[in-house]
């Protein structure tokens, strides 16, 4: 059976508007030809750098961000080419929790008619029957059933995020695409919130794109994981793997910065070297040569294709790297 999600060679390129006589500026190439597949059931984390383009591609999926190009299928069925009525319908399957969720919520609206309104508008006419699955919900996600009359304000960040994920919920999405959801919270919350997503998963086979630069909540939550660099997905591989023999130099420097000790990766705190390029000009070849301690003449004129490399797990595991 294919994929739940296959995305295929997606871009996002921002086109700065054209100024009289001025010469148009380059386009952003936020993200530049992904690939990856999320199966039933699996979490895929996407990570980088802020700018790498991990939040577009997870925005670009749902079409909260029209891509340029490129093919996002779920179920087999293409997304990108569906009119705007039958994408509507389509989202009941694919959800989405921002990182901000008293952004994202109604301040206006109590929290029950927050997580009614998703049932009323695909057709739950019922006003009993959305009572009674909102408390249902309610009570999956950890609040107390009286929260249905109180107002956002009134709850704390993480019954806020808790909240958000209540109405993602309501419409038994097969695909939550998570835009750092635990980033916002206290470190304590975090545990308890990546918790209930990952009980929610076991009871309910949802899938996550789950989008995140804390690598502790990633190594947590994640079955697999991608990582981004200016556009590109430069590794991805199953979870043990990755954070244990990581191959890409990139994701090597990434990993020896994070806070979680790792006896496979070295000891010394690897350093990124200077700023990273602009997407609007992004370097030849590899698009990590600028940076890269392993650089060598190929990787400024041969960009290294993202492929298979042979290991001992049943997930493939790809680089895109010339050396590695
Ligand atoms: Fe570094 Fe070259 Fe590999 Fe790119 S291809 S990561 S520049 S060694």
């Amino acid at each position: 059976a294919p994929a739940l999600l296959q995305v295929r060679d997606l871009k996002k390129h921002y086109h700065s508007p054209r100024r009289w006589l001025a010469p148009a500026r380059p386009a952003v190439q936020a993200v530049d030809g992904v690939s990856f597949d999320v199966a039933r059931g699996e979490t895929l984390s996407l990570v980088g750098e802020s700018g790498c383009g991990k939040t577009t591609t997870a925005k670009s999926v749902m079409r909260l961000i029209e891509p340029t190009s490129g093919s996002v299928k779920l179920d087999g069925e293409e997304l990108l080419s569906l009119p705007p009525e039958q994408m509507r319908l389509r989202r009941r399957d694919v959800q989405i929790i921002f990182q901000d969720p008293y952004a994202s919520l109604s301040p206006r609206q109590l929290a029950g008619e927050i997580v009614a309104e998703p049932l009323r508008n695909f057709g739950m006419n019922s006003a009993a029957e959305r009572r009674e699955r909102v408390r249902w919900l309610f009570e999956k996600v950890g609040l107390r059933p009286e929260a249905v009359d109180k107002y956002p304000h009134e709850f704390s960040g993480g019954q806020r995020q808790r909240l958000g994920i209540a109405r993602a919920l309501a419409l038994n999405p097969k695909l939550i695409v998570c835009d750092e959801p635990v980033s916002a919270l206290d470190v304590s919350v975090q545990a308890q919130v990546v918790n209930l997503l990952m009980d929610l998963q076991a009871e309910f086979g949802i899938a996550y794109l789950f989008v995140a630069h804390d690598l502790a909540v990633v190594r947590h939550i994640s079955h697999r994981v991608a990582v981004m660099y200016l556009g590109h997905i430069v590794e991805i591989a199953d979870r043990d793997t990755l954070f244990a023999s990581p191959r890409h130099p990139y994701t090597e420097i990434l990993l020896s910065a994070a806070p979680v000790p790792n006896p496979r990766t070295p000891a010394k705190r690897m350093l990124l070297q200077g700023d990273p390029p602009s997407p609007a000009n992004p370097p030849s070849g590899c698009r990590f040569h600028t940076r890269c301690p392993l650089a060598q003449d190929i990787c400024k004129t041969q960009a290294p294709a993202l492929s298979a490399r042979p290991g001992n797990t049943a997930v493939e595991h790809q680089v895109a790297c010339h050396f590695r």
